[in-house]
């Protein structure tokens, strides 16, 4: 809980650091730049008082000379009527906005016309140099001959204003003086406005003053020393000192923002916000990679535990298939002996007692070896070992094999064992044949077994379709007890029996889990149909490929069909087991030529290599092995058709068989040897021998075979 509280404070610190120095820099940058605004602003101030301050001084030098027009005329002409003078100045005032009045003041300082008259009444005759402001300034316009401007006088018109005296002479002499009244806030507003939008007039209060007396204010101006933005100009006219005060307006302050500073100090704020939200994200998506890594170590080192363990098992698996097949070995090599023996006590004259028990001695004999294999082919399929490996096969020789296999087996029981071929019997195949053979062998098997009576016949069905593919359907159909529907779903399982296969004592349950394995390996389908006391059909279906090359059909491979006599040299240490292959051999009619081990099978070989037509090679021997005793032969008689090699073992693992393929050899015959098997291979080098002789095209392979 602490733990998780702190780490949850880990997370979350980085991005409150973050958000403070944001929010820190946030308010330097807002501050910064708000100062930095501020002067630009300030300068704007500065620049627009003197803007306003040009105009005033620029707004009177325009207009002087124009209105010194009126006493240069009188002085031209010698005097101006009062009528001309009064139309004159009307046009002046109609004109010039501020102007208040234009009058004429005599030599005496008395106002003599007023133009015009309506409010300004109060200004007729009244003498001007009874006021010193007024007096000093025509005292100066007259003495030194210029135009002069008072200082701001209060009009008596009302308000404040300044006069403009253009000092009048005719030759020497003095006339008086055209005198313009000014009112100031009329005229510097209109002159104001006149240089500025009102937009920008409207962004500043502003005031004048001439000669330190304000003049003119803008409506709502209230000086105030305080105000920060408070900033004056000067200038002069005629002597005056003018002075433009102004200030900024909230209409100025509201649209001279621009990107204020605060926006940018607000921006940076949430861009604080977003950067320190982010640094949360990271660091939390940092602290899940660290658990994921974590996590990933503990599965790595789980994965590495499971490896090892799987390595183990691996090597226990292997360890097994070992034992497996030095235990076949072991049981195949006496087994072989004591059938070999029984197999050849068939031939002598014993009375009719002695002859049942050696044929229950065979029988027993035979069923364990069947046990033997089936264990060993259980153990094969269950290590991987088995290798599917295709070949051409046509389904009416495999028909004749399986059925020569077992007809002595139903005859001995007296069922009626028939096969049929239907679609394209002799069509050449190119497929999973030993596995097929294997699955049929045992199904046929079975239904010879469980059949007391009737018949075991077996369809084969071969359907050709498209792209070079044909698919084949065996079925093996029975007339024996049948299984219920209940013991159907288990039989396909391993060690499982129906009640019939338990009673029957014949068997270990492992016959159709085989066969199912095979079948799952080939790709293929197999499904059992039965009705207790009615018989069962077992089917088979598989996909294989149309054999390339169309070849004669085969003849059947039978008793009947042995090979001619053939020379055979036969390397094995054992004594019965040599006993029985050269029973087998030369009551066939072969030549048997013996070598005890590998070495001598070499000398035998290469003094007589080119006059043997076979070697058959048992592979453990003393002095030298099969395979070390192939090599060598291989080495002076690399030609596997001149000479062909078979290895004769009870080790029938499928590594084993690559290693006597990988020395030299052509196939390999198991032990205990099957009559037939060995009679086939005999049956298929005679043949090829005698296509050599012929010196025509030899088709039958002697590739690796496994019998
Ligand atoms: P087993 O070695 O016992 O024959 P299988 O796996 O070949 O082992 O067969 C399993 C069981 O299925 C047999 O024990 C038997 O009960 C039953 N079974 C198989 N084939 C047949 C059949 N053709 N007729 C009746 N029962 C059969």
């Amino acid at each position: 809980m602490v733990r998780e509280i702190s780490s949850q404070q880990n997370k979350i610190l980085p991005a409150a650091v973050t958000l403070f120095i944001c929010i820190i820099l946030a308010i330097l940058i807002w501050r910064l730049l708000g100062e930095e605004h501020r002067n630009d602003q300030k300068e704007l101030l500065k620049i627009h008082a003197e803007t306003f301050a040009s105009y005033v001084t620029t707004d009177i030098s325009d207009k002087l000379p124009a209105l010194g027009r009126m006493a240069h005329r009188w002085t031209e002409r010698g005097g101006t009527p009062k009528d001309e003078f009064e139309a004159d100045a009307l046009h002046y005032i109609d004109d010039i906005p501020g102007i208040k009045a234009i009058e004429w003041v005599d030599p005496t300082y008395y106002v003599r016309w007023v133009v015009p008259l309506l409010g300004n009444k109060e200004a007729l005759n009244l003498n001007l140099g009874a006021e010193e402001k007024r007096r000093e300034s025509l005292e100066e316009a007259r003495d030194r001959m210029t135009p002069t401007l008072t200082k701001p006088v209060d009009l008596v018109q009302g308000g404040k204003g300044i006069l403009v005296y253009f000092p009048i002479f005719v030759g020497d002499r003095f006339d008086g003086f055209v005198l313009v009244v000014f009112d100031t806030q009329e005229w510097l507003d209109h002159a104001l406005r006149n240089g500025r939008s009102l937009h920008e007039f409207e962004d500043y209060q502003i005031a004048i003053t001439i000669d330190n007396e304000r003049v003119f204010q803008t409506n709502g101006y209230q000086y105030q020393i305080s105000n920060e933005w408070f900033t004056k100009a000067n200038t002069k006219i005629l002597g005056h000192a003018i002075t433009v005060s102004i200030y900024p307006t909230a209409h100025f302050l509201a649209h001279d923002k621009r990107i204020s500073a605060e926006m940018i100090g607000l921006a940076f704020a949430i861009f604080g916000f977003i950067l320190s939200g982010l640094v949360f994200y990271l660091q939390k998506a940092s602290t899940a990679t660290k658990l994921a890594e974590q996590v990933n170590e503990v599965l790595t080192h789980e994965s590495r535990d499971r490896l090892a363990a799987e390595k183990k098992a691996n090597a226990a698996n292997e360890a097994k298939t070992r034992f497996l097949a030095a235990m076949s070995h072991e049981i195949r090599t006496p087994l072989n002996g004591v059938l070999g023996v029984l197999q050849l006590l068939e031939k002598r004259e014993f009375p009719e007692d002695v002859r049942e028990k050696l044929k229950t001695a065979q029988h027993s004999g035979v069923f364990l070896l069947a046990l033997v294999n089936q264990v060993l082919d259980f153990a094969r399929i269950e290590a991987g070992a088995v290798e599917v490996i295709e070949e051409d096969f046509t389904v009416s020789s495999l028909m004749a094999d399986l059925h020569s296999l077992f007809s002595t087996q139903a005859e001995q029981k007296k069922l009626k064992f028939e096969y049929a071929v239907k679609g394209s019997p002799n069509l050449w195949i190119f497929g999973a044949y030993e596995p097929i053979k294997q699955v049929l062998f045992n199904l046929i098997g079975n239904a010879i077994k469980f059949t007391d009576q009737g018949s075991v016949t077996i369809y084969a069905d071969i359907q050709e379709e498209a792209d070079g593919r044909a698919r084949l359907q065996f079925d093996v159909v029975d007339t024996g007890k049948g299984i219920s529907e209940e013991e159907q779903t288990l039989i396909f399982d391993a060690f499982k029996q129906s009640e019939t296969g338990r009673t029957s004592r014949m068997g270990s349950g492992l016959g159709l889990s085989i066969s199912k394995n095979l079948t799952n390996m080939i790709k293929g389908k197999i499904e059992v149909k039965s009705k207790v006391g009615q018989g069962t059909t077992f089917t088979m279906w598989i996909d294989v490929a149309i054999a390339k090359e169309q070849k004669a059909p085969v003849q059947e491979c039978s008793e009947v069909n042995i090979a001619s006599p053939l020379k055979i040299l036969v390397a094995e240490d054992n004594d019965i087991n040599q006993m029985i292959i050269e029973e087998m051999l030369t009551s066939d009619g072969h030549d048997f030529v013996l070598a005890e081990n590998g070495d001598e099978a070499v000398k035998k070989a290469c003094q007589n290599g080119l006059s043997f037509d076979l070697i058959l090679m048992d592979i453990q021997m003393p002095v030298m092995n099969g395979i070390e005793a192939t090599k060598a032969i291989r080495r002076q008689i690399p030609d596997t058709e001149i000479l062909p090699i078979y290895a004769l073992t009870a080790n029938a693992f499928k590594n084993q068989m690559d290693e006597y393929e990988a020395a030299g050899m052509q196939g390999t015959l198991t032990k205990p040897i099957d009559r037939p098997k060995l009679r086939s291979v005999l049956l298929r080098i005679s043949d090829h021998k005698k296509e050599m002789e012929l010196n025509t095209v030899v088709d039958i392979p002697l590739g690796k075979q496994a019998l």
